[in-house]
C-alpha cells in the first residue's frame, strides 16, 4: 500500500510540475451570469448556461412543485420501481421537441453515450467516429464490439475514406458518430455532408448535441435543424442549456429506444432521475421552445464578444458558436491569464492538456443570454489588461 500511494503521489507531483493541475473554485450561492466566490462577485464566462436558465425562478418553482407532488428520491432503477408518470412525460416531450419517435433518459449524457453503442452494434458492425468526439462517445464506442474507424476532425474526405474502409471490411451496419458542436473549439460538425456521405455508403448518423440543444437551430432544436438534415440518433444533456442540472437522453427510432431500455447498462444499473430534475426539465423545454428572445440575446452577445476580442488583438478560432476560445499556447501561461482575470472579477477557465493537445492551451469563454453589453465591455477591459499583464497582448 505504501508503494502504491507513493506512486500516486509521484503522479500528482508530475501533474503539478507540468502546470497541469486543475483547481476547483468554491462558488457560494447559485450558478449564474454572476457568481460569488470568496465573498466577491464575479462575472461568469465559463458555464454551459447558454440561456441563463440555471437559476431561473420558473425552473426552481417547477422543481419544487415536482418534489411536493412526487417526493425527493427514486431509490430504484427505472425497470424495478423507478418510473413515474413524469419520466415518461419528459421522454415524450424530448422526442417531440427533437422530432424523434421516442427518447430514453439517463443519469447524464455521459451515460447515454456510454450505454448507446454496445447494445445496438456487434462485431459484424462498424462505427466511424470523429477524432474530436467527446470522451463519453469514445468510451461508449470502446465498450461496444463493433469495429472502429476514426476520421480526422471535420475532415469530410477522410470520413468518406473511413466509410469506404468500413464497407470494404464487410461491415453489416455502419454508424457515423459525431458531436454536433466540438466543445473545445466551438466548431459545428458539417452535418449536411455527413448525412450525404452516410447515405451514399448506407450508414446511419448519430449526433451528440450537448452544446446545441436549446439554442442552435429553429426553436433550439439543435444542429440537425441548423443544417437542414435529419439524423438517426441524437443524444443530449439536461446539464447545459436546458437548465443545467443533470440528466441525459438518447432520442431516436422506437425500436432503438426500446432495445436501449432492455440492454443499455447505465440505464439498467443506475438510479432513475429524481422528480425535481425531471419536473424542471419539462419546464425548461416549455421555456426553450418559445425563447426567441433569449436566443437572440445569446447570438448578439456571441457576436459582440467575438468582435471585441478580435479588435483587442487576441487569437481566436473562427466561428459563430457562443463558445469562443481565446488561444494562449502553453498551459502555465493560460493559467496565469485566468488568474489575472480572476483578480479583475472575471471568472474563466483555462483548458489544457489532456483536454486539448499540448501547446494549444486556451481560455474557453462561453456566452450567456443574460450577459448585458455593459457586462461584456467590462470583461473586454479585463481581458485587455490581463492580456498585457501576462504578455499575451503586446
Ligand atoms: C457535456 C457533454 C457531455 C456530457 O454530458 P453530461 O450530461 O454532463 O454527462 C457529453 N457530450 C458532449 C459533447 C458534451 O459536451
Amino acid at each position: 500500500m505504501a508503494d502504491f500511494l507513493e506512486h500516486i503521489r509521484a503522479e500528482l507531483a508530475g501533474i503539478e510540475a507540468e502546470g497541469l493541475m486543475k483547481r476547483e473554485r468554491l462558488i457560494e450561492g447559485a450558478q449564474g451570469i454572476r457568481v460569488q466566490l470568496g465573498g466577491r462577485q464575479m462575472l461568469n464566462l465559463c458555464a454551459n448556461n447558454y440561456l441563463g436558465l440555471a437559476d431561473d425562478p420558473r425552473l426552481i418553482a417547477a422543481a419544487r412543485a415536482a418534489m411536493d407532488r412526487h417526493g425527493y428520491g427514486m431509490a430504484s432503477v427505472r425497470f424495478i420501481c423507478g418510473t413515474m408518470d413524469l419520466h415518461r412525460q419528459l421522454e415524450a416531450r424530448i422526442a417531440g421537441f427533437l422530432g424523434m419517435e421516442d427518447s430514453i433518459l439517463f443519469a447524464a449524457c455521459f451515460d447515454a453515450n456510454g450505454g448507446l453503442f454496445e447494445p445496438l452494434l456487434g462485431p459484424e458492425d462498424a462505427i466511424v467516429s470523429d477524432s474530436l468526439n467527446h470522451a463519453s462517445i469514445i468510451d461508449g464506442i470502446r465498450l461496444s464490439k463493433a469495429r472502429r474507424f476514426r476520421f480526422r476532425n471535420g475532415d469530410m474526405a477522410d470520413l468518406e475514406t473511413q466509410l469506404k474502409a468500413a464497407r470494404a471490411g464487410g461491415a453489416r451496419f455502419v454508424l457515423v458518430a459525431t458531436d454536433g458542436v466540438f466543445s473545445m473549439d466551438g466548431y459545428f460538425a458539417d452535418l449536411a455532408t455527413v448525412r450525404a456521405l452516410a447515405d451514399a455508403h448506407g450508414a446511419q448518423v448519430m449526433v451528440d448535441d450537448c452544446h446545441a440543444t436549446g439554442f442552435v437551430g429553429s426553436q433550439g432544436r439543435g444542429t440537425p435543424s441548423r443544417a437542414g438534415v435529419k439524423v438517426d440518433i441524437l443524444t443530449g444533456t439536461l446539464g447545459k442549456a436546458l437548465g443545467g442540472a443533470l440528466g441525459g437522453y438518447v432520442a431516436g427510432p422506437q425500436p432503438v429506444i426500446d432495445l436501449l431500455r432492455q440492454r443499455a447498462r447505465p440505464y439498467l444499473f443506475s438510479n432513475a432521475l429524481p422528480p425535481a430534475v425531471v419536473g424542471a426539465a419539462l419546464a425548461a423545454l416549455d421555456i426553450v421552445e418559445g425563447a426567441e428572445d433569449l436566443r437572440a440575446d445569446l447570438s448578439r452577445n456571441a457576436a459582440y464578444w467575438r468582435a471585441g476580442l478580435q479588435r483587442a488583438g487576441f487569437r481566436l478560432l473562427p466561428g459563430e458558436h457562443p463558445i469562443v476560445p481565446v488561444m494562449i499556447g502553453e498551459a502555465p501561461l493560460a493559467q496565469a491569464f485566468a488568474r489575472e482575470l480572476d483578480r479583475r472579477g472575471v471568472m474563466v477557465s483555462a483548458f489544457f492538456y489532456p483536454v486539448v493537445p499540448k501547446g494549444q492551451a486556451r481560455i474557453r469563454t462561453q456566452m450567456n443570454a443574460r450577459a448585458t453589453l455593459a457586462d461584456l465591455d467590462f470583461a473586454l477591459g479585463a481581458f485587455a489588461e490581463a492580456g498585457r499583464a501576462v504578455g499575451v497582448l503586446s
